[in-house]
C-alpha cells in the first residue's frame, strides 16, 4: 500500500500497487517541472489509484508525442503523480510526495544524457541516455 500527499494536506492519494517500475527521470521537462535535477517516479496500475483532494493539471508535449500530464496541489502547488496520456493504464507517482519516501526503490535512470553533473546519485543504478525502447511496463511519459 502506497499513500502519499502535497505538501499543505490538502490532496491525498494512495494506491494498492503494485509498483509497476521506479526510476529517476532526469528529462529537461521533469527538471523545470520540479525545479530539480530530477524526479523520483514509481508507476502503479491506475485502478489501483485513488486520489481526493484540488488537483491541477499541466500539460506537454512527452517524448512519446502524447501530452505527459502532471498534476499538483491547486493549493500549494506540489507535483504529485503524473497520468501520461501515452500509458493510460497507469500513474506515475512522483516519491517524494509518499508518506513513506523509503518504500521507493530506483532502479534505473532516465534521460542520463541531460542529468547535470550535481544530480548523479550515489547508488548503483541502470542508467538510460534517453528514454529506452518500449517494454511490458516501461514509462513512456513520466
Ligand atoms: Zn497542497
Ligand atoms: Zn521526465
Amino acid at each position: 500500500m502506497f499513500t502519499g500527499r502535497c505538501l499543505c494536506g490538502a490532496v491525498h492519494y494512495s494506491s494498492t500497487g503494485p509498483a509497476l517500475f521506479s526510476v529517476i527521470c532526469h528529462c529537461r521537462d521533469c527538471q523545470r517541472a520540479s525545479g530539480s535535477g530530477g524526479v523520483p517516479v514509481m508507476g502503479v496500475p491506475k485502478e489501483s489509484f485513488v486520489c481526493s483532494g484540488p488537483v491541477k493539471q499541466s500539460r506537454t508535449t512527452g517524448s512519446s508525442g502524447l501530452p505527459a500530464v502532471r498534476n499538483f496541489c491547486s493549493e500549494c502547488g506540489s507535483l504529485l503523480f503524473g497520468t501520461p496520456e501515452s500509458a493510460p493504464q497507469m500513474v506515475t507517482i512522483y516519491a517524494g510526495s509518499l508518506d513513506e519516501p523509503m518504500s521507493f526503490s530506483p532502479q534505473e535512470v532516465l534521460f542520463a544524457g541531460q542529468r547535470p553533473a550535481w544530480a548523479k546519485l550515489a547508488a548503483q543504478l541502470v542508467e538510460h541516455t534517453a528514454m529506452p525502447g518500449q517494454r511490458g511496463a516501461s514509462p513512456s511519459d513520466a
